[in-house]
């Protein structure tokens, strides 16, 4: 068994990019610049904001934060992404999800301009990622094609169930993991909470990829023996042992399905480093575009 290690190959990549930074620097060319929109105070969403903006600084890029109060409405949230649209330093923006429930995401995610979309939301980036056209494809999902393509495991004819079919994760990753590209071509399910028995299903796939959010919910009767796992979930579970009281777990029970697979990802770090690695990717090329 492989214990995938997202926080070294994360730290690769950085450094990749780190790198070419530098040499972009010594050219005179441009620093690239990543912004993040912060709305309200919930704790989770500070934390995520907080990682990216860190990790900017590790590899010498600018960053800014634009953090607005939970009751900013909708209308003012898009005059400030304009704003930022038009801001020529800007190479790329996210806008930290979820928002606060007054405000619709899909017309915020809309009013982004898809050349700074560096999370792939979108519907101009998500269309083409899903007819297989160059776009920026949301980070979580481009940190897990990655992994396979770093570790060298190959999804070809591989039945693979992805659990959990969100925007931002379950379905592009199923989407991009049956494109006919290299270390894909899988064939692949995609389950939610509506689907009938999955225990089944999870039995009978090479590879399951779970992002539902529910602590420690794939247990290793659900695996089959030499199954490859990627675990996306974060939860936070009690933890009296730990200073913070909580401790954060995936959605798979690592202890006992690490004992059937051939290849799985620990939670914390597996995806969750990958993620931000692949944002930063996603603003250098955004950056490179304005070269
Ligand atoms: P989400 O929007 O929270 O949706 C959860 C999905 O799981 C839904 O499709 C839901 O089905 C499905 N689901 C829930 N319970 C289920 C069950 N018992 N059986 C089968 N399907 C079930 O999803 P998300 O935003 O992708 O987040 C999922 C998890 O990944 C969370 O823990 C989140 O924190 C984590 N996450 C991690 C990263 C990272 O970088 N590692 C990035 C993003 C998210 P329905 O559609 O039928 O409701």
């Amino acid at each position: 068994m492989t214990i995938i290690d997202g926080k070294k190959i994360s730290e690769d990549i950085l450094n990749e990019i780190s790198l070419e930074v530098k040499q972009r620097t010594n050219k005179g060319y441009k620093t690239p610049h990543l912004a993040a929109i912060l709305v309200g105070n919930d704790g989770p969403s500070q934390t995520y904001v907080n990682s990216k903006i860190k990790a900017c600084e590790k590899v010498d890029f600018k960053s800014s934060l634009f953090s607005y109060d939970s009751n900013i409405s909708e209308e003012k949230l898009i005059d400030e992404i304009e704003l930022i649209n038009n801001n020529d330093d800007i190479d790329g923006f996210i806008v930290q999800l979820p928002l606060p429930n007054s405000i619709n995401q899909e017309n915020i995610l809309n009013s982004v301009n898809p050349n700074k979309d560096v999370d792939g939301f979108h519907p101009i980036n998500y269309g083409k990622m899903t007819i297989g056209i160059d776009s920026f494809i949301p980070a979580t999902p481009y940190g897990i094609l990655e992994l396979f393509k770093r570790c060298k495991i190959s999804l070809d004819g591989k039945k693979c169930l992805v659990i959990g079919r969100s925007q931002i994760v379950g379905r592009p990753i199923s989407i991009l993991l049956s494109q006919s590209n290299e270390f894909c071509n899988a064939t692949v399910t995609l389950a939610h909470s509506r689907t009938i028995d999955l225990d089944k299903l999870a039995l009978d796939s090479d590879v399951i990829i779970s992002a539902i959010g529910r602590p420690e919910f794939l247990k290793a009767e659900m695996v089959k023996e030499g199954a490859i796992i990627i675990d996306v979930g974060i939860s936070r579970v009690k933890d009296d042992s730990s200073k913070k009281g909580y401790k954060i777990v995936g959605d798979v029970d690592f202890k006992n399905v690490s004992k059937k697979a051939s290849y799985i990802t620990p939670v914390p770090g597996g995806v969750g480093p990958m993620t931000i690695a692949m944002l930063l990717r996603n603003t250098l090329v955004a950056c490179r575009k304005n070269d």
